[in-house]
This record gives structure tokens, sequence and C-alpha cells, in this order.
């Protein structure tokens, strides 16, 4: 199968220090590669590379074959969606009118929404469970509520490719649990490949296909969660003592702090 986004000896720096080192990443339809790693390794960079706004200084990503460089902004965002960490609205925006964002890459200069954007935003809020938010300011809306809404967004722009960053760090344990679902389903049903940072590494283990872990700006170990989660290579990425043991109901690898 052709990889959808190819990131082949990427390295990337903002000034000074490489940020990120030979990064090689390959994505694929209906997969989703979780990315973990401590803080300030370069996860959320990764992110802003495989979307195309950040420029990687050296090596060469390929969206379907072509140079991510050579497409326009509009083309890129037609097929990749990101759903960033940071999401502050500044207008009491209506989760429908947040949700039409997604359909900008797809209209034309000083084109408004039509009838068809709208019936795929409704339709993308539907996939989210979150078609009774239309209305609802997206001010006014709980965390996971505005979770679903910014994928919904996602969803909106057909994307062939999903970047989430940390999607559920301040979600309790229920609704992070909601969002791996909804993202897993989401990614069977509509193809999609999935690159998500986050830092509950349990929920990553049983959701998904691959895990990329990171330090240091480099992939220190990637494959599937049962090859890569030891405790050696935990407590290498993380610098602290962990046990590794068979989560009984799932039987992925499950993490926990030793002491
Ligand atoms: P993570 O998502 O794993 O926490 P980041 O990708 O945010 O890591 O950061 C990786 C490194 O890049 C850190 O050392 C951070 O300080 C640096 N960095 C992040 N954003 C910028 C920026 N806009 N300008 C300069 N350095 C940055």
């Amino acid at each position: 199968m052709e990889p959808v986004l190819n990131l082949r000896m990427v390295s990337f720096k903002y000034k000074g220090e490489w940020v990120l080192k030979d990064i090689h990443l390959r994505t694929f339809e209906g997969e989703i590669v979780g990315v973990i790693g401590p803080n300030g390794s370069g996860k959320s960079t990764l992110l802003k590379v495989m979307d195309g706004v950040l420029k990687p200084q050296e090596g060469d990503i390929l969206l379907k074959s072509r140079p991510i460089g050579s497409l326009a902004r509009a083309e890129v965002a037609k097929e990749i969606a990101m759903v960033a960490q940071e999401n502050y609205f500044r207008f009491a925006f209506s989760v429908l009118e947040v949700v039409l964002m997604g359909r900008f890459p797809h209209l034309r200069r000083l084109q408004f929404e039509g009838e068809r954007d709208k019936d795929i935003a409704l339709n993308a809020l539907k996939a989210t469970h979150a078609l009774h938010l239309s209305n609802r300011s997206i001010h006014e809306i709980s965390g996971g509520e505005k979770q679903r809404v910014l994928l919904a967004r996602a969803l909106a722009q057909e994307p062939g490719v999903v970047l989430l960053d940390e999607p559920t760090s301040f979600l309790d344990l229920k609704h992070k649990r909601e969002v791996f679902r909804l993202i897993s389903s989401l990614s069977t049903d509509r193809k999609l490949a999935v690159v998500l940072v986050s830092h509950d590494i349990d929920l990553i283990a049983q959701y998904c296909g691959r895990i990329v872990m990171m330090k240091d700006g480099i992939i220190a170990f990637q494959g599937p969660p049962e090859v890569v989660l030891t405790p050696e290579s935990i407590e290498k990425i993380y610098d602290c003592p962990v046990f590794v043991d068979i989560n009984p109901a799932t039987g992925k690898p499950r993490v926990s702090l030793r002491g």
C-alpha cells in the first residue's frame, strides 16, 4: 500500500539546535499512529512539519507521492486536517460556524459556503455525536464536547490525514475513552490516516496500530505497542522507572510507575 504521508530523513530547526533529526515516518489509510515522548521532545513540531506549516531544512515529505512543498496551502489543507492544542476562539461562533470553517480549503476565493458545505458540516457533526450542539456557542460547551466539535471541523475538511495534538489532555477518563473510540471508528470508516500525540500511553497502546516514541527530536523506537512498549524503552525515553504488564481486558501493554 502506498503511504499517504511519507517523511524521508526529515530534520527541522526553528533556529540554532535541531528539533527534529532524521525522521523516517510513513502513514497509511485506516491506521492510527500514536506519538509519545517527554515534553519538549519534538512531538508538536513533528505534527506541524507533517501539516506543511513548518518547512524542514533537510529531507522531504511526500503527500500521496507529491512533495508537500510543491503544493499550495489549500491543496494541502484538502488532504491534511490538524486538530491543534491551542483552540481559542475570540468570537462566540456557533458550533456549526466552527465546523463550516473546515470547508474553507474547498471554497474559491470570496465564495461563501453553500448547501453542500452545510450538509458536509452537519454530517461531520453527526459522525462525532455533536449534531445537537450545532447552534450552541463554541464558548459555552464542555471540554469533551469541544473536542468532538474540533474533530467534526477536521472531518468537514474531508481530509485523508488527520493530525491530533493531545486531543484528550483536559478530559476525564470517560471522555478520553470516548474520544479515542471515536477516532478509532472514524479512522476505519473513512479510511483516515491518523497521527495522534498523547500522554495517555495506555489508551495509545489500546487504539494505535503503531507507536512512535520520541526523545530529543529523534524517533527512538517505532513499532506495534506489544513490541515497543517495554520497561527499557519507556525508561529510556522518560527517564523514570516503570513496569509494564498486560491489561487483561484488552491484551495490550499497560504502563505503571514503579514507585
Ligand atoms: P513537545 O510537543 O514534544 O513538547 P515541541 O515540538 O513543542 O515538543 O518542542 C520541541 C523543542 O522545540 C523544544 O525544545 C521547544 O522549546 C522548541 N520549540 C517549540 N516551538 C518553538 C518555536 N516556535 N520557536 C523556537 N523553538 C521552539
